[in-house]
């Protein structure tokens, strides 16, 4: 168990240091200067040790149809961790309503309605579709920034409500995508460890939702489809993931009929920094003031 101590330390810390600034709402620290300098810093080394690789580089916003939400089957696996934008489409007398019970101290949310669109759960989710169809020779190769949703409120710095993701998204045959896959989970790992970090790998799998739920992590991780990078920031025993990789096989292929042949359904796989967590993960490693961090550490990040 982390002791809650740790936790507290630590955040005590990042906020004395100005690297975060806490809201009233767990998991939604707004970052300092500094903060958001190591994290770009880090940012930009992992587009410099991937530029020769010639990904094509797309921008989403950090909302999705909600019509793309559904196709992804993500309300039947992460229902817990979804987040869904409603706004008011009511007239004036529901207007006025709203206001009156916002004034007594009432609920007033059952006056919204949902739109059209959810906050993105995951950076690569808006390609898939755009995958659709007979692949180029070779395949596809795209990396994304995202920020990303996810329900899950906690006192602990390194889980966030809201948070960016460094995505690379590869898709063509098996074997190419699993070669990707490995080349970057071992290159994931030098550029980690080459930080000063003790970053190791293991097998992973998601949290997906109650008892199904439990045995498709466990179907998962026997298919070694999930692997992450994890590094100790607020607990030895249980390191964080900074980095996750996932295998797909034809999960989304086959819903949006990408085709690596006339015959023959492509592979898709993605790997994600967590750009928060492995700017913690520094902080955790070499301290609260990266002008003191070792030498070798700030002669890549800041070269
Ligand atoms: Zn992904």
């Amino acid at each position: 168990m982390t002791a809650i101590n740790d936790v507290d330390n630590f955040n005590k810390g990042l906020v004395s240091h100005q690297l975060i600034i806490p809201t009233d709402v767990n998991g939604c620290y707004g970052r300092g200067a500094v903060f958001e300098d190591i994290l770009h810093r880090f940012d930009a080394l992992v587009t410099h040790i991937a530029s020769a690789d010639g990904a094509e580089k797309m921008t989403f916003p950090p909302i999705l149809p909600r019509s793309l939400i559904e196709k992804l089957g993500y309300m039947d696996n992460f229902p817990q961790l979804a987040g869904s934008v409603h706004s008011f489409a009511g007239n004036e007398r529901q207007a006025h309503e709203l206001s009156e019970r916002l004034r007594q101290g009432q609920r007033w949310e059952d006056l919204l309605e949902p739109t059209e669109v959810m906050l993105t759960p995951a950076a690569c989710y808006p390609v898939y579709p755009l995958f659709s169809g007979l692949l180029p020779a070779g395949g596809r190769l795209v990396t994304l920034h995202s920020w990303v949703y996810r329900h899950e409120p906690s006192i602990e710095a390194t889980r966030l409500q809201s948070f960016r993701i460094r995505e690379y998204v590869r898709v063509g045959a098996p074997d190419v995508v699993i070669e990707w896959r490995d080349m970057w989970l071992a290159r994931g790992l030098k550029l980690l460890q080459g930080l000063g970090l003790p970053a190791q790998s293991d097998v992973a799998s998601d949290p997906f939702f109650g008892r199904i739920g439990k045995m498709m992590a466990a179907d998962q991780t026997e298919q070694r489809l999930k692997f992450e990078i994890l590094t100790p920031v607020i607990s030895t025993e249980k390191p964080t993931a900074v980095c996750s990789f996932n295998w797909h096989q034809d999960h989304f292929s086959s819903k949006f009929g990408i085709r690596q042949s006339e015959q023959a359904l492509a592979h898709t796989a993605c790997l994600g920094f967590g750009l928060e967590r492995v700017t913690l993960a520094l902080i955790k490693t070499h301290g609260f003031e990266p002008k003191q961090w070792p030498d070798a550490v700030r002669e890549q990040l800041w070269q």
